[in-house]
């Protein structure tokens, strides 16, 4: 029987191994040097806050591998011999594929720090992190100050957490606002304040120079680059983005580049190998998203059209439109289509901010045709299937505000914001946009 081995049980590998038991009788090795089971990583920080146990991160009962038919072998895949087809563990053993499934995520990034691999010098990415994070920052009596390197998604989860268990965080952040490489001008500046009310020390501009350590090798402070600064502390995190993790594969004949190389049918160089999720690199980006795409939907997407091509049915990955959503600290982000850090040519946006300094509506449209092209919001919930729609039809800007009654998914937003936002798009774009009623069909189908 064709044996199907998938390197990784993060959310792409897990997803390539339950839709192959669906279309087939194959059998299937899952292998992991991380954890037994399955968990959810973007859970992780709820863990350490106290919201959930580690076990509530696990989607699946433990029995359900076996149900399945799902063999899982726990062990770090240290080469692979892509002639004999044979996986090597760090533990000496070894392991026959007839097809293989590279989904082995990403790593955090270390630019070679002095300090850097120090004891309490941590990423937030593996399970090991958050143990790692529960030893030395258990409370701000063992850890009197946490410093933070990086201001992505990651970073400001991590400034979260350690702020939840009353922390003091100095957060470092290269650029000079908070993720403005993604985030435009007003919202990556409601984010810098949203950090300040917290009561975290965010430095803006400023790089790492050295992490320093004491007698024990254990961190004991940090220097900042540009001014010299020393700042004691008893934890560093490391949160200046990730990488693909695929170290063992470079020296292989399957094709890299930042990441695993692969087509749109996630097929590698090499016969019988696919690589999916965070490590996967297309040689060509897809549309305007990046060639990789480190993040939770993308990897399940994979995982489902890799399964559709080794049972047979030969699919190619087409993940739609952009979207993303995250929190900072308790400002909720959404993001659908496209809406530039900086505005591109023939763009024009309409920006809206509340007074309230922590809500925002940023959208961006074709400038000669009106054509929407993508929305940012923050502190707003909008509806998924309403832009996904909007941007298949290719709907114009007039009818996004129009309809902000069907976009949203608060029942709050009609009274407290709908009208103000279409008056100052009016005003600013000397129209005279009418807004609709929230459509019939829409109220019917979430009656
Ligand atoms: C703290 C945090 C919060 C996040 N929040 C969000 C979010 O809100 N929304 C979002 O979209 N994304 C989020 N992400 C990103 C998201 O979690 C990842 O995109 C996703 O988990 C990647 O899945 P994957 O299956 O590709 O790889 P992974 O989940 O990284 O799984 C790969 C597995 O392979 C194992 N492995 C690697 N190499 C080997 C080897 N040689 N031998 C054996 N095993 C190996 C790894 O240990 C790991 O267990 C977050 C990430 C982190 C770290």
């Amino acid at each position: 029987m064709e044996h199907i081995v998938i390197i990784g049980n993060g959310i792409s590998g897990v997803t390539a191994a339950r839709h192959i038991r669906k279309g087939s009788d194959k059998k299937i090795t899952i292998v992991s040097a991380e954890t037994d089971y399955f968990f959810s990583r973007t859970a992780l920080m709820y863990v350490y806050m106290g919201h959930m146990k580690f076990e509530h991160t696990q989607p699946y009962e433990n029995w359900f591998w076996k149900k399945n038919r799902i063999d899982l072998k726990k062990g770090y895949v240290k080469s692979m011999d892509t002639t004999s087809k044979t996986l090597h563990f760090a533990g000496g053993d070894s392991l026959q594929y007839d097809t293989l499934i590279i989904a082995t995520g990403s790593k955090p990034n270390k630019f070679g720090w002095p300090g850097q691999d120090l004891d309490g010098v941590m990423g937030m990415y593996h399970k090991q992190d958050l143990d790692n994070l529960e030893k030395h920052a258990p409370n701000n009596k063992v850890c009197k100050r946490a410093v933070v390197v990086g201001g992505g998604l990651i970073g400001i989860e991590l400034v979260e957490m350690l702020h939840s268990r009353n922390i003091p965080v100095t957060f470092l952040v290269r650029e000079d606002s908070f993720w403005d490489i993604v985030l435009p001008k007003g919202e990556s500046e409601i984010i810098n304040k949203e950090i300040r009310d917290n009561h975290i020390d965010l430095r803006l501009g400023v790089n790492l120079k050295e992490i320093k350590s004491d007698a024990n090798g254990k961190v004991s402070s940090i220097i900042i680059a540009e001014t010299g600064e020393e700042i004691p502390c008893d934890v560093v995190g490391l949160t200046a983005g990730v990488s693909p993790n695929i170290d063992f594969i470079k020296d292989t004949p399957v094709e890299t580049g930042r990441g695993v190389k692969v087509n749109r049918y996630l097929e590698t160089n090499i016969p019988d190998v696919y690589a999916i999720g965070d490590c996967a690199e297309q040689h060509e980006p897809i549309g305007q998203r990046r060639s990789i795409e480190a993040v939770w939907y993308t990897g399940r997407m994979m995982g489902e059209t890799v399964a559709q091509t080794i049972c047979g049915n030969k699919t190619e990955y087409k993940p739609g439109h952009w979207f993303n959503s995250a929190k900072f600290i308790d400002i909720e982000y959404q993001t659908y289509g496209w809406v530039w850090a900086q505005k591109r040519d023939g763009e024009s946006s309409f920006y809206w901010e509340h007074e309230g300094g922590k809500k925002c509506i940023h959208i961006n449209y074709d400038t000669s045709s009106n054509t929407f092209l993508g929305i940012n919001t923050l502190g707003i919930r909008m509806r998924h299937e309403f832009f996904d729609r909007i941007l298949n039809e290719k709907r114009s800007v007039d009818y996004v505000i129009a309809h902000l009654a069907d976009a949203n998914f608060d029942p709050e937003f009609y009274k407290l914001h709908e009208k103000e936002i279409a008056a100052k798009f009016n005003q600013e774009n000397n129209t005279n946009i009418q807004l609709k009623k929230k459509s019939w069909k829409r109220i019917f189908q979430n009656s």
